[in-house]
């Protein structure tokens, strides 16, 4: 699936355009190039399924789209100050500790 970042439209695959290039070397040249079917924006990209939300969102190393990765990462910040305030350290030190538990699979 791709999106469009321009119109935000979903689409299977991009719609094929000839581009006009001038003269290469004295052969006219064509190259067959991906536009978004709706706008006709040449600004899209692989677009995967959010496993939580279900939303389309552009896929940038990450797994899950904007909004829930904010949501997320909302709730742990509240839990890591809250526990930085309470052991009166570094949110920093909660972090790796977290980091830790994930990397090693425990949470
Ligand atoms: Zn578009
Ligand atoms: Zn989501």
């Amino acid at each position: 699936m791709y999106k469009c970042e321009d119109c935000g439209a979903l689409f299977d695959s991009p719609k094929l355009e000839m581009s006009r290039v001038a003269d290469y070397w004295g052969f006219p040249a064509s190259e067959p190039w991906g536009v978004c079917p709706e706008c006709g924006s040449s600004e899209f990209d692989i677009a995967n399924q959010c496993p939580m939300c279900g939303e389309y969102y552009m896929v940038n190393r990450r797994n899950c789209c904007d909004q829930c990765l904010t949501t997320i990462s909302e709730a742990f910040q509240d839990t890591i100050n809250e526990l930085a305030k309470d052991w009166s350290c570094n949110t920093d030190e909660i972090k790796e500790a977290l980091y830790g538990l994930v990397e090693r699979d425990e949470i």
